[in-house]
């Protein structure tokens, strides 16, 4: 179906409509009549479709031309599927093995057919149901540096990396999302909003504080106009999907060049929403150790995010930027430089991390693990708690140089 006019599948069209497409039928099965299809349909935004044969099963992925979420009161270009067919291909260079294998890209059906993770649940949906998964901070940390490594001009060469950024500057309508939800919208009264009732004393007091609002418009300049390295764009806890020991990262529509420390901080702020979300969904006995896990996971993936970046600055510095011929070859040592570098990545990953912490709770998409609970006077609690330790993040991000003292902090809101 190249070059046709785009249509939404559903689950009565899709195999008489992708019958002929060869990657499909190799995987799941010839007779399109033995198919099984299934909307999943968890997510925000798009259809995605498993689609179960004889041979096998694959995900076929579509945009839609509005926001799923919303309706089709708020368009939103088909281009996603673009680049997120385009992040997919490059993260699975840079991390080989992170993200699902793409098996067939549709342009104009704005269309992804990939590899059928099972069995996989989404980490967020673990997060609230107690399960741990071994080896995850170990996972995202080399995600979030090898990723940001190797799609920086530390890594690349800068004629790849300039004509990346021009295709990737393409995706105008889905990054604006990130810039009106995340970093605008929680701060004022804007439609989309909604927040727990009793966090009016508590939001309105965010909004009277315009150095905290200052210091979130300083990294929107940032998130819209570094182009540091290509970011998934939307790495919180339901673009991950684990298993007991194994972990991948789904849904990279909002890929774009930003800055080094973007994912990793969305990513933390999503595990201590998790944590602090906790007392609503476990047992007075499994609470303690269940949360010191989520610290752990923590620890472990700032950890791993900065011992890989170093690891790769040593061997892998193939770039315009600190070159040898400045440092080792003078004999000097870079090592200090690179220590230099990940402490202003990691000042102004704990300020995205403060900044996702209140738009998961004041703006349009909440997350399920403060939105499932049930008694609305523990809900506004806990979301207090959210609120304020997002602000001290923001307002403080230079006091957290060490882990010990982010946890630390945590435990004091819990
Ligand atoms: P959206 O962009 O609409 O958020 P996602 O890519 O997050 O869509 O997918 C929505 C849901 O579909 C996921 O939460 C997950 O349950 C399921 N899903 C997506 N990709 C896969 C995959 N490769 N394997 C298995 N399930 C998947
Ligand atoms: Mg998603
Ligand atoms: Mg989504
Ligand atoms: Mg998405």
């Amino acid at each position: 179906p190249q070059n046709s006019q785009y249509e939404p599948l559903s689950p009565e069209t899709l195999a008489q409509r992708l019958s002929a497409v060869p990657a499909i039928a190799e995987r799941v099965g010839s007779d399109p009549a033995e198919w099984t299809v299934r909307e999943v349909g968890d997510g925000n935004l798009n259809l995605v479709f498993i689609v179960e044969g004889s041979r096998g099963t694959v995900i076929v992925k579509q945009a839609l031309p509005y926001v799923r979420l919303v309706g089709d009161s708020w368009p939103l270009p088909l281009y996603r599927a673009f680049f997120e067919n385009h992040a997919l291909v490059r993260q699975a260079q840079r991390d080989p093995g992170s993200v699902p294998e793409v098996y067939y890209f549709d342009n104009d059906q704005a269309l992804i057919v990939m590899e059928f993770l099972a069995p996989h649940k989404i980490l967020r949906r673990k997060l609230i149901d107690g399960e741990k998964v071994e080896g995850l901070g170990d996972f995202l940390g080399k995600f979030c540096a090898r990723t940001a490594f190797r799609g920086s001009e530390l890594s690349m060469k800068s004629a790849d990396k300039k004509k990346d950024v021009g295709t990737f500057a393409g995706n105008v309508a889905i990054p604006a999302i990130t810039e009106a939800l995340v970093f605008t919208d929680p701060y004022f009264d804007a439609e989309m909003n909604h927040h727990t009732a009793a966090l009016d004393p508590v939001v309105a007091d965010l909004r009277a504080d315009t150095r905290l609002k200052a210091r979130v418009q300083r990294m929107l300049m940032k998130f819209a106009s570094n182009t540091e390295t290509m970011v998934h764009g939307d790495l919180h806890s339901g673009s991950i999907m684990s298993t007991q020991t194994e972990s991948r990262v789904i849904d990279p529509e909002f890929a774009q060049y930003g800055p080094l420390g973007f994912d990793i901080g969305m990513l933390v702020a999503n595990f201590l929403m998790a944590y602090l979300s906790q007392p609503a969904h476990r047992t007075v006995e499994r609470l303690g150790d269940y949360q010191e896990w989520i610290l752990t996971v923590i620890d472990e993936t700032l950890a791993s995010f900065e011992a890989e970046f170093q690891m790769l600055w040593k061997i892998e510095r193939t770039g315009m930027l600190y070159p040898a011929a400045l440092f080792e070859d003078q004999g000097q040592s870079s090592e200090g430089i690179c220590l230099e570098l990940l402490a202003e990545v990691r000042r102004d990953a704990i300020v995205f991390c403060g900044i996702e912490m209140h738009r998961r709770t004041l703006s349009l998409a909440h997350n399920a693990d403060f939105e499932e609970i049930e008694d609305e006077a523990q809900k506004a609690r806990l979301e207090a708690r959210n609120l304020a330790m997002g602000a001290k993040l923001i307002l403080e991000a230079d006091t957290f140089g060490s882990t010990a003292t982010l946890l630390g902090i945590a435990r004091e809101f819990n």
